[in-house]
């Protein structure tokens, strides 16, 4: 893999303090930071002249369900469950496999042009979102999905399987055992997943305490809250990466922080849906790992991770005050908290050493200017369209804002869901 020397590019070096700096990058790595790079360090490498870029930690989307942007504007403006069972449910069912790799590669395109380099998927079809991720060049914690009142018991032991093989598991990809919620997997199978997963090393990802209806199912049904639910069935834990957390009692708010576990929050879904607003500044409070996703593109409606950012760090001032959630700690829920989320240790920084997954931001962009902070400027001024350039795994993904294929892909797109709606 041929070596790139990012030229001269701003970054920030510690807190509120930028400076000029040569990255080489090479084997997928970040391999030298330097005021200079030394000649033997970038031989042979591609020079990117970055005197009027930033280069700034690429986004890692910890919950996402990317076959759904077929879906995206279908059913909007009604509650969760009205518009899952008479509008996506229905629609997802008329879904081929083809349908997914079109559905797919319109996710990965909009995610790689809003500066997103992996995500958490949750779907149907995981063999053709893994053959997309190979395509696209990004990373992805592919779900093994679980929805027992929606599969015969010979899919549930074909997913087992299918994890057990780490069926399409590359340097790029991993698999996730992705229990869909405790309203649509019962107690004995979230348990079976738990020990699961635990045994085979895998992370765990679900959707937790969403909506107050979910909550007073689950009260119902079982007598307990559904954080406590997991917890009975050995789910809570440090492998844990929950979607949403948006209704937790304080109770709850322990038993999780307790574990270990990661709440990814979808702050755009949540209001979109009006299931609630996540407890931002309470669970900062309490020392929860706290990561971002985007939820689907048929509830946010879109994947860019910088709208989720930044709405997560206005919510957390309303809560918290405004000194709540800083810019910094902002841009971490949706760099590294998320990639960590996933067990991805040494990504979601510029790092000698870490993944060489980065953004190249346009300086010259007039929501850049002026520069009195960089990270500021980025969280609370710019949006993805100041993203020049993104690299992941020390290749270009975009450059110059465009995307290999991305007017093929938009027409298979427009072609599909007219197919589909009508
Ligand atoms: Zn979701």
């Amino acid at each position: 893999m041929k070596k790139i020397l990012l030229k001269s590019a701003l970054v920030e070096t510690e807190c509120d303090k930028t400076s000029r700096k040569d990255i080489v990058i090479g084997d997928g790595r970040f391999l030298k930071i330097a005021d200079a790079a030394a000649p033997a360090d970038a031989d042979g490498a591609e020079i990117v002249d970055c005197s009027h870029f930033a280069v700034l930690p690429a986004f890692y989307n910890g919950h996402t369900h990317a076959a759904m942007t077929l879906l995206r504007g279908y059913a909007d403006d009604m509650p969760l469950q009205k518009w899952l069972q008479e509008y996506i449910w229905p629609f997802e069912a008329k879904l081929t496999g083809d349908d997914i790799d079109v559905a797919c590669r319109l996710a990965l395109l909009e995610m790689i042009k809003s500066g997103t380099v992996f995500f958490a998927d949750m779907y149907w079809h995981r063999e053709r979102t893994i053959k997309v991720v190979g395509e696209m060049g990004i990373r992805a914690a592919v779900g093994v999905t679980f929805a027992e009142s929606l599969m015969s018991p010979e899919a549930i032991e074909g997913n087992f399987k299918f994890l057990a093989a780490h069926t399409g598991e590359s340097e790029r990809v991993r698999l996730a055992v992705a229990p869909h919620s405790v309203y649509t997997v019962g107690e004995t199978l979230l348990k079976r997943c738990a020990d699961f997963a635990r045994s085979e090393n895998f992370m765990v990802h679900t959707h937790l305490s969403e909506t107050k209806k979910e909550l007073e199912d689950c009260e119902r049904q079982y007598g307990c809250s559904p954080v406590r639910l997991l917890e009975r069935a050995g789910m809570l834990g440090s492998n844990l990466a929950a979607a949403h957390c948006v209704h937790l009692s304080d109770d709850d708010m322990k038993a999780f922080v307790d574990s270990g576990a990661t709440a990814v929050l979808n702050p755009n879904s949540n209001l979109k849906l009006a299931s609630g607003i996540p407890p931002i500044d309470r669970l900062l409070r309490a020392g929860a790992n706290v990561a971002l996703g985007t939820d689907g593109d048929s509830s946010n409606n879109n994947l860019d991770m910088h709208e989720e950012m930044k709405l997560a760090a206005l919510l957390a001032k309303v809560q918290g005050g405004a000194e709540t959630l800083p810019a910094h700690d902002a841009l971490r829920m949706a760099t590294v908290n998320s990639a960590r989320a996933y067990g991805l240790m040494d990504a979601g920084e510029i790092k000698e050493g870490y993944l060489a997954d980065c953004l190249l931001v346009d300086l010259k962009n007039e929501r850049m200017v002026p520069g009195h902070n960089l990270v500021s400027n980025w969280v609370y001024a710019a949006d993805s369209s100041c993203i020049d350039s993104v690299i992941c795994n020390g290749k270009f993904v975009m450059r110059g804002r465009h995307v290999d294929g991305e007017e093929e892909i938009v027409r298979e797109a427009e072609a599909c869901a007219k197919r589909l709606a009508y």
